[in-house]
């Protein structure tokens, strides 16, 4: 078994056990593999474990990759999500490539994302990252605009309205951590009963997947546990 494929199973393991601490079945808990700055080889090695979901969060970067691998007619099958901060100039090679944009925050972004989605291809999930921390670094619009973006994207014909996708502080306390998990599900639940097309919270990473999976979260984003720690960000 690959190195790759251990760490899958390990950080599967580690889904399934946070979620049975809280009375949740793991089965509603989906698994992105997050492969920025990762080769080819390695997003080949997941996938030969099973691995379909994988998340990118450089446009060009991605677009090389993605592009190589349907010219190799290999991986066919992979769900792309982008989760990125997107500049806008790099909007339309994600419109063309990718199955979810996690990363939307601004009514520019959407309005490109819904003209530049290819007629060909299935509308475009989306979900709006929320800058739950409130910290300047963190991209992602505030929670008093979501409702309105929300809006803009459900009358966008080739966007869907998935759900809404945050990256909490980095912080080895608890409580602060609890809070703006707690905080997100909250803005997810009321979402969800406003659009029947919302059934995703992305929240949780590879230091705190346990906390968003009792948060909630539908689905983790994780790099590092499986592929290893990145030589830039
Ligand atoms: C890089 C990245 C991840 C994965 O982080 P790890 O700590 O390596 O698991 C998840 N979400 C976003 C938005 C990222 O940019």
């Amino acid at each position: 078994m690959s190195q790759i494929a251990q760490h899958l199973l390990q950080v599967k393991e580690r889904i399934v056990q946070a979620a049975r601490r809280v009375g949740r079945g793991a089965d509603h808990i989906q698994l992105l593999a997050v492969s920025k700055t990762k080769p080819l080889e390695d997003i080949q090695a997941a996938y030969a474990a099973g691995q379909r979901r994988f998340g990118e969060s450089y446009a060009q970067e991605a677009a090389l990759k993605i592009d190589a691998l349907r010219e190799q007619a290999a991986c066919q099958d992979i769900e792309w999500h982008f989760i990125g901060p997107l500049q806008s100039n790099k909007s339309r090679l994600v419109a063309e490539r990718f199955d979810w944009v996690q990363s939307v925050d601004r009514d520019k972004l959407i309005e490109r994302l819904n003209n530049q989605r290819p007629a060909g291809l299935s509308p475009l999930n989306v979900c709006l990252q929320i800058n739950i921390s409130g910290e300047s670094s963190k991209s992602g619009t505030s929670e008093q605009e979501i409702f309105r973006l929300a809006a803009l994207v459900a009358q966008s014909e080739r966007l869907v309205l998935r759900g809404l996708m945050a990256i909490p502080e980095h912080t080895s306390d608890e409580a602060v951590l609890a809070v703006q998990m707690r905080r997100m599900q909250a803005l997810f639940t009321e979402l969800a009963q406003q659009y029947p097309s919302v059934d995703t919270l992305s929240m949780g990473m590879t230091e705190d997947l346990e906390a968003a999976v009792a948060h909630g979260s539908t689905m983790v984003r994780v790099g590092t546990a499986i592929f290893g720690a990145r030589d830039y960000s």
